[in-house]
């Protein structure tokens, strides 16, 4: 396969997922014939795994959080099991499994943002495609990796955190639907000012 024959076929795959090999991985592969092979196997691997991860209901690393004033970010699941909002992260994927990867802590998310749990965190209908990567043939091995989109579940985060200590979660206090008690500093407040 020669340069110009792979680069022309990388530019007009229609998919997009031959950009996401490197270009050595796929000059490799030789002949066209085989590097199509590659890819419809690989897209393949990527339906299953993108069904697999639809079907876990909870928030997993590369999940997409909608968070404050309708802004979008991606989850990051830690070893504890808590998460981390960051639009910065990598996400590796395989079946029924993802993990986030890189620069987890954004400075573009506000601070009370950047941190959740798993009760803050409540499912919507929505999927939305985010960037990820998992191995060729699911083999392991240097240069193998390869990016693609896949659909993703999105979350909505309802953090309801007390405008006065900015600590405490506010907790409907049974007097009024619109005002509520803070877990931490005990003070009442209306749900309409928490943050
Ligand atoms: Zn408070």
């Amino acid at each position: 396969m020669t340069y110009n024959e792979i680069i022309n076929y990388i530019d007009n795959e229609e998919t997009g997922i031959a950009k996401g090999y490197s270009y050595q991985f796929l000059s490799d592969a030789f002949c066209l014939n085989t590097v199509k092979k590659i890819i419809q196997n690989d897209l393949n691997i990527f339906s299953e795994i993108e069904k697999s991860l639809l079907e876990i209901k909870e928030p997993l690393s590369g999940d997409f959080v909608i968070y404050g004033d309708n802004k979008i970010a991606r989850l990051y699941k830690t070893f504890a099991g808590n998460y981390q909002i960051s639009n910065g992260i990598g996400v590796y994927v395989s079946n029924g499994f993802s993990q986030g990867s890189g620069c987890v802590y954004d400075f573009d998310i506000e601070e009370q943002y950047r941190h959740c749990k798993s009760d803050d965190l409540v499912l919507t209908d929505a999927f939305k495609k985010g960037r990820c990567w998992t191995f060729s043939g699911n083999e392991s091995g240097g240069g193998r990796g390869v990016y693609f989109e896949i659909n993703f579940k999105v979350w909505k985060l309802e953090k309801c955190i007390c405008p006065i200590c900015r600590a405490g979660k506010l907790v409907e206090d049974g007097e009024s639907i619109d005002s509520g008690i803070c877990s931490k500093c005990g003070e009442q407040s209306y749900f309409q000012d928490a943050i």
